[in-house]
């Protein structure tokens, strides 16, 4: 199977298993509000694999979306792994799950001002969103999605 890293595309119905695929390192955008009339149309302009909740959309003609059937956050990624038919390819914390920009990493001293200075004292990594401006680190919040990874590592290789 490839292991390529699709970019995807999801209906506002999907916004958590969006945010969550950005937290793997997937580059997953969410349809701009206002417009689900053009979903598969943005789709196919950004040359994104379609990724929806809407049944009756699965015959229209060209490039078949991938629907997604189950409710729970866990189950919509193995189902939408099974359904892209391919192998989990992750490469966590390297995306804005704001924005989706690949994030770029900043020594400490260009943090300084904003960043708490005991943070600044404590980490020596730390990655930027060009987009947002947002500065990320890993403390606290970092543990609790490394193991939200690791959990969804482990569901997918069953
Ligand atoms: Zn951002």
């Amino acid at each position: 199977m490839n292991r390529s890293r699709p970019a995807l595309l999801f209906d506002r119905m999907l916004g958590r298993l969006c945010r969550t695929m950005r937290l793997l390192g997937y580059d997953a955008e969410l349809n701009r509000e206002g417009e689900s009339g053009r979903f598969f149309l943005n789709a196919e302009t950004l040359s994104r694999v379609a990724v929806t909740r809407s049944r009756g959309l699965r015959d229209r003609p060209g490039a078949r979306p991938i629907v997604i059937e189950s409710e729970e956050i866990m189950d919509q990624i193995v189902e939408l792994f099974s359904k892209l038919g391919r192998k989990p390819d992750f490469a966590p914390f390297t995306r804005c799950l704001e924005c989706n920009e690949l994030l770029t990493k900043e020594p400490p001293e260009s943090v300084l001002g904003e960043v708490p200075s005991y943070i600044i004292k404590n980490f020596d990594e730390f990655h930027r969103c060009p987009a947002c401006r947002r500065v990320f680190w890993r403390g606290s919040h970092f543990e609790a999605m490394v193991r939200k990874i690791e959990e969804i590592e482990q569901i997918l290789s069953d």
